[in-house]
């Protein structure tokens, strides 16, 4: 079967920029076309100007500026042939079907037959997009319908016709799966796909229900959230993301292709409001603000809200709910509640759950697409059915048909059960036609859900738990919040140690929470501080790096898996680890600074011996001190697993997984196949560059603080950083042992501990959030 080398995606806007730029995170070549402007002098602006925003937009489209290179930018005028040497079409033009269509009778004539042709259409339906360009074209013609931003949304929906060559569609979903990282879900041809069809329903009742009851736009957006496992922005806040100008637009189309029985018509009220502030340019976040926005006027800084009822702004009110902290761990109790916020909750999420269930089999085929669409396309916690599988199924048919609203078909076959069950060790879903189903995971997914669901672990403790992977491979996980590092972090590791060392092959560090670790637990810093319980700190420092050492030179091979952030603590982890396998979504850093510390378990020390054996530096033990102490002063973390290899927290033959999904079965192919003839790294040894070093960094971190860039505690930190970089007090120039430079590291560590800048900043941190800039 022919792979994809090279692709072109045609339309260079927000969203076929970023997907050729995904395309370019991927490693592959991408051609990315767009219009000939009217009287243009350079005939590729468009989308030459596309790149060259993606470059400064953040959050950044690209995993490294390096990317952008694999992008040729071209027009549809004098560049469409290249589509020849394409193995992927990816049309993502303006929404409409004449100009959608026009382009394809061109793109017929050049590219290669059995090419894949996709769409990127959010509303326009396959078999119309197809209608009257003949087999030959709807053979290879799908939906391939991506999220904004392309880059960070996981999810990708795809229609398929039945005139579609299905190998090819297995083809191009097996490529955005395990290459752009995209989890696919199979959508039926019906208006809005899943994700949308239920997304905006969602919002709509969300706005108008609030409206009908008169709640603020604080309070709606309170209460559709956290309870319910939907991200803090809501509803309205939602909105001022996705921009309150592709509501109308949305709701038309949808409103336009859905029969005159759909429920959606009901909730699809005109909203004044919407529109006056869409024609005064309140198009939310991108534009000058929308329900919400900072007021600048005056030079200050206020926030303020759209009051629902006069339509004005005002100050922002935070929303007095004690309803809503009293129901805060039982939906049902919110959802029964006879408040104004209770009969909201219910109304909002009662109407999104019957109208999720009428969704089958008509736009998806089983409960889980929906349910997958939801996570993954709007970042819900819970699926729709999972949601309802938390309140009882008899319980919400009840309630619907307590308060008159119909009850679909699909939640009648389910009365009295669940729509997911654990069935020896496997889950299972309802299917429309009344049987469980297995839900089965795609080859090369492993998942710890699924561990953890069908078995007991190995170790267990307040922080973390070690599982069994099978084929004698364990994974230990962080347990604690945050996935924070403490004392019992560290203790269930050394036992860890002794439990592999025993009786198994290989360990993998990994977990499925947001972020792979935050960093040490900083509470209990500053609680040991405040009670100067000096000892308890020095003693957690040590333990640390001990055990983090044990780790590096332990008989056996260790795989560290990081996604999302892996700070401080948790960068040190993976830096004593044999090998990473990250998720391409991996920031990683050595944060201490920011907070007024040194890295203290041997980060310091892993840095200066990846930056010496790099082979990229000159001569010399000055490069590699110098290159650690600027990333570490100023607390670099990367932002992408791409970037973390181009600043040595990662080294070039760690692997990087697209797809979140498999990145525990791809970390633990690694470690199996490390085990094959495993041999414990030599200790190194490092020259530091002494006195001079110490004075070269003296002189970088004035000319910061002379220029506003470093502040005044920052000139303690940073001494203290250029002592342990470049050999403490006693200058040791000559061969440092490891163990020589985890003395200095600890040395660093407490000393700044004791300082009071220090503490002001730890605990700002914790009260706030924010670091402390003092
Ligand atoms: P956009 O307006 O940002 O960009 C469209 C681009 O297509 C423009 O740069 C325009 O110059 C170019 N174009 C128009 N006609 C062309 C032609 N004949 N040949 C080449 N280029 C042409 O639009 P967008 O938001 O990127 O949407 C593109 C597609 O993706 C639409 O089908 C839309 O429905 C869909 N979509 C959008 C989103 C979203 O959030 N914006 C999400 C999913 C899908």
């Amino acid at each position: 079967m022919e792979a994809i080398r090279k692709a072109t995606v045609i339309g260079a806007g927000v969203m076929g920029a970023g997907i050729a730029a995904q395309f370019a995170n991927a490693g592959v070549p991408v051609l990315l076309l767009d219009i000939v402007p009217k009287d243009a002098t350079n005939r590729n602006s468009l989308a030459e100007a596309a790149i060259a925003k993606m470059l400064k937009t953040d959050p950044a489209p690209f995993m490294s500026a390096q990317a952008a290179r694999l992008i040729q930018a071209g027009n549809v005028e004098d560049h469409l042939a290249g589509i020849a040497d394409s193995d992927w079409i990816i049309e993502a033009v303006v929404e409409r079907l004449d100009v959608k269509q026009a382009l394809y009778r061109k793109i017929e004539a050049l590219r290669r037959p059995g090419t894949p042709v996709s769409s990127n259409t959010s509303t326009i339906p396959l078999r119309t997009l197809t209608q009257g360009l003949g087999p030959t074209f709807a053979r290879d013609f799908l939906i391939t319908h991506f999220f904004n931003p392309p880059r960070y949304m996981r999810l990708l929906e795809i229609v398929t016709g039945p005139g579609t060559d299905q190998a090819l569609a297995k083809r191009v979903c097996e490529f955005a799966d395990l290459v752009l990282g995209k989890n696919i879900v199979r959508c039926k041809d019906s208006p809005g796909f899943i994700a949308n069809r239920l997304g905006v329903f969602w919002m709509q009742v969300g706005v108008v229900e609030a409206i009908d009851a008169g709640l603020t736009i604080e309070e709606a957006d309170a209460v559709i959230a956290k309870p319910m496992g939907i991200p803090k922005t809501g509803v309205f806040g939602l909105i001022d993301l996705v921009g309150l100008d592709l509501m109308p637009h949305v709701t038309a189309s949808l409103a336009a292709a859905l029969p005159a029985n759909d429920p959606f018509h009901a909730a699809n009220r005109d909203l004044p409001l919407l529109q006056k502030m869409i024609t005064e340019g309140y198009t939310g976040r991108k534009g000058k603000g929308g329900f919400y926005r900072l007021n600048r006027a005056g030079g200050g800084k206020s926030k303020e809200s759209i009051d629902l009822v006069t339509g004005a702004y005002r100050a922002e009110r935070k929303p007095e709910l004690p309803e809503l902290k009293e129901t805060a761990k039982n939906l049902r109790a919110l959802l029964s509640s006879d408040s104004r916020i209770g009969r909201y909750a219910w109304r909002v999420l009662g109407q999104t759950l019957a109208y999720a269930a009428a969704l089958v089999p008509e736009a998806a085929e089983d409960v889980h697409a929906i349910d997958e669409a939801m996570r993954l396309g709007y970042n819900w916690q819970w699926g729709p059915f999972e949601l309802i599988d938390r309140l009882g199924t008899d319980w919400l048919i009840a309630k619907l048909t307590a308060d008159g609203f119909p009850v679909p078909a699909l939640l009648r076959t389910a009365a009295g059960r669940t729509f997911y069950r654990l069935e020896d060790g496997q889950r299972q879903y309802l299917g429309a036609d009344g049987h469980y189903h297995q839900l089965t995971r795609p080859q090369g997914v492993l998942l710890l859900e699924d561990i953890k669901r069908r078995s007991k672990p190995v170790l267990q403790n307040a922080s973390a738990a070690l599982w069994d992977l099978g084929d004698g491979v364990l994974c230990f996980e962080f347990t604690s919040k945050s996935n924070s590092l403490d004392d019992q972090i560290i203790a269930l590791l050394g036992k860890t140690i002794a439990v592999v060392r025993e009786k198994y092959k290989a360990l993998v560090i990994y977990n499925e929470g947001r972020n792979f670790s935050v960093g040490a637990n900083l509470g209990l810093a500053i609680f040991a501080a405040n009670i100067a319980a000096w000892g308890e700190i020095e003693k957690l420092i040590t333990a640390g790096q001990q055990t983090y050492k044990a780790l590096k030179y332990a008989p056996f091979p260790v795989v560290s898996a990081p996604s999302g952030m892996a700070l401080g603590g948790g960068c040190e982890i993976l830096l004593h680890s044999d090998a990473v396998q990250a998720h391409a979504e991996s920031y990683i850093g050595l944060v201490e600074c920011g907070v007024g510390v040194v890295p203290g378990w041997g980060g310091c020390k892993e840095m200066l011996s990846r930056w010496s054996m790099s082979g990229l530096l000159p001569h010399g033990p000055m490069p590699a001190a110098s290159k650690v102490f600027e990333a570490v002063s100023t607390a670099t973390v990367s932002k992408s697993a791409a970037e973390a290899k181009e600043l040595q927290f990662l080294r070039a033959e760690d692997g990087i997984t697209m797809n979140r999904y498999r990145l525990l079965a791809d970390a633990k192919a690694r470690a199996l196949e490390l085990a094959e003839h495993y041999v414990p790294p030599t200790p190194v040894e490092l020259k530091l560059p002494g006195a001079g070093g110490k004075l070269a960094f003296k002189l970088a971190a004035e000319g910061f603080h002379r220029r506003g860039v470093a502040t005044d505690h920052d000139m303690v930190v940073a001494a203290a950083l250029a002592e342990v970089l470049s050999g403490g007090p006693a200058d040791l120039v000559d061969v440092v042992t490891e163990d020589e430079l985890l003395q200095l590291e600890r040395t660093a560590f407490m000393n700044l501990m004791k300082t009071e800048g220090t503490l002001a900043r730890i605990e700002h941190l914790l009260a706030t959030g924010k670091p402390l800039r003092n």
